[in-house]
């Protein structure tokens, strides 16, 4: 089973912003354990262009996970 990756742990709104400008579909929001939030769900994707940092109201760690999952991420 895939492992599950959280776009933004203990503070995502589930807002859909990362969702909605994200032009290469990283993310998607899903139930995971009865609370609805982001997952990055196609990592290999993202081409760090930073739109989805610029419209996340917890940006610092939304730009965490992605230098986690995408280690050449770079705003
Ligand atoms: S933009 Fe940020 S707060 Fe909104 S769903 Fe995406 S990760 Fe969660
Ligand atoms: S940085 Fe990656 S995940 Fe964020 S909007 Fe750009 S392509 Fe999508």
């Amino acid at each position: 089973m895939k492992e599950i990756i959280l776009a933004a742990p203990q503070v995502c709104q589930a807002c859909e912003m990362c969702v909605k400008v994200c032009k290469r579909d990283v993310f998607d929001i899903e139930d995971v354990d009865g609370e609805i939030v982001s997952v990055i769900k196609h990592p290999e994707n993202c081409n760090s262009c930073g739109d989805c940092i610029r419209y996340c109201d917890s940006s610092q760690v939304l730009l965490k996970q992605l230098r986690l999952v995408v280690p050449d991420f770079k705003l």
